[in-house]
């Protein structure tokens, strides 16, 4: 595997975790195609456009939690994935994430390890913020 491969692989790792731990409600997921609550632990990260797309590989709106089944099964639930997308960030989002698609060109290596970085940092900081907010529903409801 190239050095530019290895680097991918690994900002990839970290963005689908961050992706997870936002997409984390209380310990579940829901998933956008078929509409299940199931632990997070099943959760992939599944694309609305195909990762071959390399400019949305790590496009947050295209990334979210997504049932295994939808994800590896159902070529992601392509129609369903889109209209979900639409009642959660309006059609016009939708249109520019579309576009976004088409514009070539990647990462180079050293912006995809500087990436695996922040990602990293960005999941922790979700993972503190969601334990506090739960702490403090716990102490709330005491
Ligand atoms: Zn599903």
């Amino acid at each position: 595997m190239s050095e530019h491969s290895r680097a991918e692989k690994k900002a990839w790792v970290e963005f689908s975790k961050m992706i997870r731990a936002r997409d984390n409600i209380g310990g579940n997921f829901r998933c956008p195609t078929c509409g299940r609550t199931l632990p997070i632990e099943e959760a992939d990260a599944g694309h609305y456009i195909t990762r071959a797309r390399k400019s949305v590989m790590f496009d947050e709106m295209n990334v979210h939690a997504q049932c295994r089944h939808c994800n590896r099964f159902e070529e992601g639930n392509h129609f369903l994935y889109r209209r979900w997308l639409v009642d959660k960030y309006e059609e016009k989002k939708v249109e520019e994430l579309e576009r976004r698609a088409h514009i070539s060109g990647g990462y180079t290596t050293v912006d995809l390890l500087l990436m695996a970085k922040d990602y990293r940092a960005r999941t922790k900081a979700i993972i503190e913020r969601k334990e506090k907010l739960q702490n403090l529903l716990e102490g709330f409801k005491k």
